[in-house]
């Protein structure tokens, strides 16, 4: 199974990182806020997801 990395941000402090797909803890590193943390998904991202993709109007 590869390591894949996904990026994340903090919407608390804007502070971005990354973690394996498999982190659950969610925990900001640089604020310590728990659940403020999300995934950073770039357009190209969305596009590729089945679902939000057809959210997503250009
Ligand atoms: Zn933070």
């Amino acid at each position: 199974m590869m390591d894949v990395k996904l990026k994340f941000i903090c919407e608390v402090c804007n502070y971005k990182f990354e973690r394996p797909k498999t982190w659950k803890e969610r925990i900001c590193p640089y604020c310590g806020k728990k659940n403020t943390v999300h995934e950073e998904r770039s357009i190209s991202d969305l596009l590729d997801d089945p679902e939000l993709g057809n959210c997503v109007q250009f």
